[in-house]
């Protein structure tokens, strides 16, 4: 089986802050990133003990250039930088078997989910999905869901194991921390969650015949609602997106493929708002 790998940084083992995770810190995200790509590691490695062959890992965090070569085991393809097309589900197609989403955090609004957000902090406020607020992870898996390949693991704080599982009841879930707040955690040691991340990973892949596609019902609908007006004013730019409130754009579309592809351009113009204050 060939396992499709997204990973981010903020449900990482031990991050609790945005120093942690921020490429120009240079006291603490050199340690911190190097725990991420070791998490990712362990979690290969827990796969492949199951079956697993070909691995693709896509770097998912910031501008995706986290993870360290040397963490990683030497039979691996990963996708790195920024713009990718579809961003932290770049790479995915339907010769996977299944995916891990590794590292991931709980959704903006979310109640002691350390560093929660959905995608872009200063830009999203919510994002819906036929009037389903969604997570990252959750829109990730509908991007997989559409391919065909089941998520079969979620990693990260509590909120958003529990989260996901509420949406896909098959997912294994390794949570390798409780969120005390936003900016505060009880946490395993990062050698102790990647022994988490073996073991979840093994039983993740041998369940993955009672995994299924995630996927909305059609007709689809995207909802946005940005932190500042000034950035619906940009998305409501992109053709096809419409102006539903002073900070609300949608846009409509059969194909969850377009759906995912009009968010990314949004929540990237939307980013450039600022650009202009
Ligand atoms: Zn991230």
């Amino acid at each position: 089986m060939n396992l499709y790998v997204s990973c981010d940084m903020e449900g990482t083992a031990a991050v609790c802050s945005w120093h942690q995770c921020d490429p120009s810190n240079t006291y603490e995200y050199p340690v911190y990133r190097r725990y991420m790509a070791r998490e990712v590691s362990a979690a290969i490695a827990g796969a492949r003990s199951a079956g697993v062959t070909g691995v693709l890992i896509n770097d998912s965090h910031w501008d995706a250039r986290n993870l360290v070569w040397d963490e990683l085991p030497d039979d691996v393809r990963v996708v790195s930088g920024v713009p990718k097309p579809l961003s932290m589900a770049q790479g995915l197609d339907g010769d996977f078997g299944g995916a891990f989403f590794t590292g991931y955090h709980a959704k903006i609004g979310d109640e002691n989910g350390v560093l929660a957000h959905t995608y872009s902090p200063g830009a999203l406020y919510n994002v819906r999905v036929n009037g389903v607020t969604c997570s990252e992870a959750l829109l990730n898996a509908a991007m997989a869901g559409y391919y065909g390949v089941p998520v079969l693991l979620v990693s990260g704080d509590r909120v958003i194991v529990e989260d996901v599982s509420r949406h896909l009841p098959w997912i294994t879930g390794a949570i390798v921390k409780e969120g005390i707040g936003h900016y505060a955690t009880e946490s395993l040691t990062p050698h102790a969650a990647r022994e988490l991340l073996y073991e979840r990973a093994a039983d993740a892949v041998r369940n993955a015949s009672r995994a299924k596609p995630f996927t909305f019902d059609g007709p689809l609908t995207l909802e946005i609602d940005t932190v500042a007006v000034e950035q619906a004013d940009f998305v409501e730019l992109i053709p096809g997106f419409r102006r539903t409130a002073g900070r609300t754009i949608a846009f409509s579309h059969d194909d969850y493929r377009m759906i995912f592809r009009a968010f990314v351009a949004a929540f990237r113009l939307a980013g450039a708002a600022s650009a202009v204050a």
